[in-house]
């Protein structure tokens, strides 16, 4: 046989054994989505972030590039809840047809009262037993894109959902061990409502559930004095936020700096939060370790 003839025979060979393995191209609007769909779908997917590391999810800001992404895409992973408000408006504009996963679904939601007004918290996967379904929900859309990879992706979507499944169980632990009164902590946005319920862990923030909103005057001197009865002693900066805020109410208490915390973005490449599982362990260790 010619090298040609050769090469032919492999190509029908790989083929017929392997169907129609394809490459599905992703969209995912923020990091944290991002990386769970690259852990879920391994080799089988292409990602793309909207809302990159370090980035507000809040208040970001679509161009004409990131409609032509989704006019490419065979899925696109959003969160829900409210979180990408500027979302709906660019998934029309793209005309995007294909399969959309909303993550959070399934989600026991828990809602705050704002400025009179009841709203959904979308900061679900702060709790890992959520991002464990929704580890399960970008699965499901996944398989139903790309159903001749099936196997392959429910292997690497179950191994991801059992290390999330063992990470939620360790924090737990983490905090448990911690006495209940030292377990409140100072941050600039409320956006860790699902982990101080998953955790039993208190968090006092002058911004509400959108880093939108601004604190009015009164309202940061309320926190001044809850800050002040409750002990609260470390606060944190948050990697996609401006600290000057917290950094001023937490001088006016006499609150310590505890670091940095990534409630809603990944670091950069290398940076210490720049996967799902290492923000989880980061956020959990820096509060942990606060509260000595
Ligand atoms: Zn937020």
């Amino acid at each position: 046989m010619k090298r040609s003839g050769i090469i032919l025979a492999i190509v029908l060979g790989a083929l017929s054994q392997g169907g129609m393995a394809k490459t599905l191209n992703v969209v995912a609007s923020f990091s944290v989505l991002g990386d769970m769909v690259q852990q879920v779908g391994g080799e089988h997917v292409h990602v793309d972030t909207l809302v990159g590391p370090d980035g507000d999810p809040h208040t970001f800001e679509p161009s004409p590039q990131d409609s032509v992404l989704l006019s490419k895409a065979d899925v696109v992973v959003v969160n829900g809840l409210g979180l990408e408000g500027w979302l709906d408006r660019l998934v029309k504009a793209s005309g995007f047809k294909g399969e959309l996963v909303v993550a959070s679904a399934g989600v026991k939601t828990h809602t705050l009262e704002e400025e009179g007004k009841t709203v959904t918290d979308p900061h679900a996967w702060n709790s890992a037993a959520n991002g464990a379904l929704y580890a399960q929900n970008i699965l499901a859309g996944l398989v139903k894109a790309d159903p001749q990879d099936e196997a392959a992706l429910n292997a690497s979507g179950q191994a991801y959902i059992a290390q999330l499944t063992q990470i939620d169980g360790w924090a737990k632990s983490r905090f448990s061990a911690i006495p209940v009164a030292k377990r409140k902590v100072l941050t600039s946005h409320d956006a860790f409502g699902y982990f101080g319920q998953a955790y039993g862990v208190t968090f006092l923030a002058p911004q509400g559930l959108s880093s939108e909103s601004e604190a009015s005057a009164a309202a940061v001197g309320q926190l001044i004095g809850q800050i002040k009865a409750d002990g609260v002693h470390t606060w944190f900066m948050e990697n996609q936020l401006d600290p000057r805020l917290v950094k001023q109410i937490a001088s006016a208490t006499g609150a310590q700096p505890g670091g940095e915390l990534y409630p809603e973005a990944l670091s950069k490449s290398g940076g210490v939060a720049d996967s799902y599982v290492k923000m989880l362990r980061h956020n959990v260790e820096a509060i942990a370790e606060s509260m000595k």
